[in-house]
């Protein structure tokens, strides 16, 4: 079998084919084989969508029962018992347990999608239409979260002004140089200021395609409290960070956040499958039947893994191991950091999302090609691809994590030795 038919048929558009020219076919867990039945260790897991791995047994078990009983696939906005489950599941295993209220929305199936829905319920309940967004920011390719998006690439490819929106600096993207929010509070009080009264601040917690930025708590909540004094609705993007990706099932429970809203999507069938979900506070779920609508939002075989994947959250295992990896991850990345002072590479992460700043994309990139050499899945970030990001499945084992540890080490001694 051969990739001709890529090249000859498929968009110009393609790109992680091009980092990764193999044709893959099987996956399990943390692993994957290409046609030529090399395994390659995973740290990619699907951008985040595959949290929990590849063809997790419960997840597979659920999806193949589902399947072999002749049970619906597509349902549109109907109701269905794979959508009843899912909803008792999730209100009973992640947000009662976690004090959260929030009516569930099911826009169509992408990270893009819920920020739409967001987007537009905030402005639809404030009755404004400035949305603040923050420096190298990440929400999705539709016109709306691109918006809200940084990476001036990205952005180039809409075709039209991108407007109603306004950027202000990420935590520490001021390298701690003025106080946090000092610009943001004086444009908001200030009448002569220009900015219109926001609908609300979008904010990652970790920007992981912006370069694995960590906004520390207090930042966080004291943008939470800025939201609350000007009546801004406060959405986060949990479409990365969230399903466990940070060590709690959300990334902002841990700081005692309470947002209006909450985008969730990539892990949240657990087994790859299309989904995602916007999360709104039940006050302000002021949407008429059929305002924002789409024809793939009833994914039932989500649904089912999704149901099925909830069954990890039922105790603190899951916890226990991003922790672990944390540390396992944290300590590799310094060592590479430490043995290769040339690099001045800056390691920064949380939970089990760890970036290597090298400064340089075409270091990065040369770095993840022989990572890639030594069978080791692993991407770049960052607004000019200048970070190594490791992102492995939550489930891998931690002699899985190491070897590709150390086959990342290999690659960065081979490129800067
Ligand atoms: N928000 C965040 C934080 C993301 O990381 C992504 C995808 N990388 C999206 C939104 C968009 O998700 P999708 O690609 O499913 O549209």
């Amino acid at each position: 079998m051969g990739q001709e038919i890529f090249a000859a048929y498929e968009s110009e558009v393609r790109s992680y084919c091009r980092s990764w020219p193999v044709i893959f076919d099987r996956a399990k867990g943390s692993t994957l084989w290409d046609t030529d039945g090399n395994a390659y260790l995973d740290f990619f897991a699907g951008a985040g969508a595959l949290n929990y791995g590849h063809n997790h047994p419960i997840v597979k078990a659920a999806l193949n029962e589902y399947l072999a009983e002749d049970r619906i696939i597509h349902s549109l906005d109907m109701f269905t018992v794979a959508k009843e489950e899912f909803l008792r599941r999730f209100h009973d295993v992640i947000l009662a347990p976690n004090g959260l209220e929030y009516k569930v929305q099911f826009p169509g199936p992408t990270g893009t999608n819920a920020v739409e829905a967001a987007l537009k319920i905030a402005r639809k309940v404030t009755g404004r239409e400035t949305i603040v967004s923050f420096t190298n920011a990440f929400h999705g390719m539709t016109l709306g979260a691109l918006s809200v998006t940084g990476n001036s690439m990205k952005r180039g490819g809409a075709g039209v002004p991108l407007v109603h929106t306004v950027p202000m600096p990420y935590d520490n993207y001021l390298d701690g140089s003025t106080p946090d929010f000092m610009w943001f509070e004086r444009l908001l009080t200030d009448s002569g200021s220009g900015l219109e009264d926001p609908a609300a601040v979008i904010v990652e917690t970790v920007q992981g395609e912006g370069g694995v930025n960590v906004a520390r708590g207090q930042w966080l909540r004291a943008l939470e409290e800025l939201c609350r004094a000007h009546g801004i609705l406060l959405v986060i993007d949990d479409v990365q960070m969230g399903c466990g990706r940070t060590g709690e099932f959300f990334s902002f429970t841990e700081y005692g956040l309470d947002p209006d809203v909450v985008c969730v999507s990539k892990s949240i069938s657990g087994s790859g499958l299309p989904m995602a979900l916007t999360l709104i506070k039940p006050e302000h779920d002021e949407w008429a039947p059929g305002e924002h609508n789409g024809t793939f939002r009833g994914n039932n075989p989500a649904f089912v893994t999704g149901t099925a994947a909830l069954d990890l959250w039922t105790d603190d295992t899951l916890q226990r191991t991003t922790a672990a990896h944390a540390t396992q991850m944290c300590t590799a990345l310094s060592a590479i950091s430490d043995d290769n002072p040339a690099l001045k590479a800056e390691v920064r992460g949380r939970g089990a999302i760890w970036g290597l700043d090298v400064g340089s994309g075409d270091l990065a990139a040369k770095i993840c090609r022989q990572a890639f050499s030594n069978e080791l899945l692993v991407e770049t970030a960052g607004p000019d691809g200048n970070v190594v990001k490791l992102l492995p499945a939550l489930t891998i084992e931690t002699d899985e994590l190491e070897a590709g540890l150390d086959r990342l080490t290999d690659a960065v001694q081979r490129v800067c030795g």
